[in-house]
């Protein structure tokens, strides 16, 4: 039994944490010093030594752990994590019962109660993402709880914390049977191919479904469409299924050539019809306004940060650029999907960013809709600062 850790919370910050607030700032507490080792598990009290909340002790941005429970006798055991993951698989079950889509996000952190664990779900296998050495320490209750209430073919794992420098060639491949990869999973009956024994990333970002499903449905049909930043051409595929005149991939990383040609593959869409570039959106972007490209569709969903040997991109600070970039090479009347994940600005400075870009190309936009993370992708709505993902459709009037 790991022994309780008190810390002390600041006076400000303990409104929060009794409303809910899951994360355990590091500059609201007094007494990190007492920290060691990840995985304690720590009483959260208030200057007298009343109970405030209780959680664990693991490292992760800029936090130094998450609330687990607000009730003083409830242990942090086998039990308390079978009951979190077994709401959070009730919570999913409209989408477990849904052939056309088989793969979604089942646990989402701190939204389901436990931050820094994720579990995604791909047609039979378990996929838990582990982001602090602390929560990791706890992965025999998580798999436990997996072996007990839920049938797998088999359960991967990815560590997204630091390993410090105990990082040897990692094995994703955690118990069950081993997946023969790629696998395909669909998603609103479109096929994706997945490999989660490959490194931190599998082919597909599970949160942009509805987007892709939107891209398909409604903005697709007839159109000519270009996606930067395409990594696996996954806006691509949508688009083109949704009956896309042609398309356009862009993106710098080399794999993206092979693993775009699999996805259009998967659908039965002939690639050599499509357009894929390996190149530096900025790059193309200039190309594009020399050979006067036009399209009636830009995807526009970049990484938070990129370096290059060039330069280093933030949309925090870059966004207005790199969407004036994109005004230029779009027709009039067409749309712009504007998306990004950064975490550290909200909707409100997303649309400012937006608008400085119209401003400055001189022209001018409506939204038609926007979006955010689907329901799987849980979050607690009194923080918006955790729901990350901010996708707004424009069309570019002028
Ligand atoms: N929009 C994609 C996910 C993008 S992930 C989707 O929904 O599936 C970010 C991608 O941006 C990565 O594949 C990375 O290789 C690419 N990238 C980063 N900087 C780039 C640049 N300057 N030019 C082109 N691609 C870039």
């Amino acid at each position: 039994m790991t022994k309780t850790i008190d810390l002390q919370v600041n006076a400000k910050n303990i409104a929060d944490l009794k409303k809910g607030y899951p994360l355990i700032l590091k500059e609201a507490i007094i007494n990190v010093n007492v920290l060691t080792e990840e995985g304690a598990i720590v009483r959260l009290v208030d200057r007298d030594r009343r109970f405030v909340a209780k959680g664990y002790y693991g490292n992760q941005n800029k936090g130094i752990g998450w609330v687990l429970t607000q009730k003083e006798e409830e242990a942090i055991d086998f039990n308390f994590f079978e009951s979190k993951i077994a709401k959070a698989l009730e919570r999913r079950e409209a989408l477990f019962a849904d052939p056309d889509t088989t793969a979604f996000r089942v646990f989402n952190g701190e939204g389901d109660g436990i931050g820094g664990l994720s579990i995604d779900f791909f047609d039979g296998y378990y996929m838990v993402s582990w982001y602090s050495q602390g929560i990791y320490s706890m992965k025999h209750h998580v798999y436990s709880v997996l072996d007990k209430i839920v049938e797998y073919k088999g359960i991967y794992e990815k560590k997204r914390f630091d390993m410090k420098g105990e990082y040897i060639e990692q094995d994703d491949f955690v118990r069950g049977e081993q997946g023969d990869f790629p696998i395909i999973v669909k998603e609103n009956g479109m096929n994706f191919a997945v490999n989660l024994n490959d490194g931190a990333m599998t082919g597909i970002f599970l949160d942009q479904r509805d987007m892709r499903q939107a891209i398909r449905d409604k903005y697709a049909q007839g159109k000519n469409v270009l996606n930067t930043f395409s990594y696996t051409g996954a806006f691509s595929v949508a688009a083109a299924l949704g009956g896309a005149m042609k398309t356009t991939s862009v993106d710098l990383a080399k794999r993206s050539l092979a693993k775009t040609i699999e996805q259009f593959s998967v659908n039965g869409i002939d690639y050599e019809q499509q357009d894929i570039k390996v190149m530096d959106v900025f790059e193309y972007f200039r190309y594009a306004k020399r050979n006067e490209l036009k399209f009636d569709l830009v995807i526009l969903d970049p990484p938070s940060f990129a370096r290059t040997k060039k330069y280093s991109f933030s949309t925090a600070k870059d966004y207005p650029a790199l969407l004036k970039d994109a005004i230029a090479i779009t027709e009039k009347n067409g749309v712009i999907v504007a998306s990004t994940n950064n975490a550290s600005f909200g909707m409100k400075k997303f649309k400012t960013f937006i608008e400085e870009a119209f401003k400055d190309a001189g022209s001018s936009f409506k939204i038609l809709e926007e979006s955010s993370l689907p329901r799987d992708f849980r979050t607690n709505r009194d923080f918006p600062e955790f729901n990350y993902l901010k996708v707004v459709v424009l069309q570019k009037l002028k």
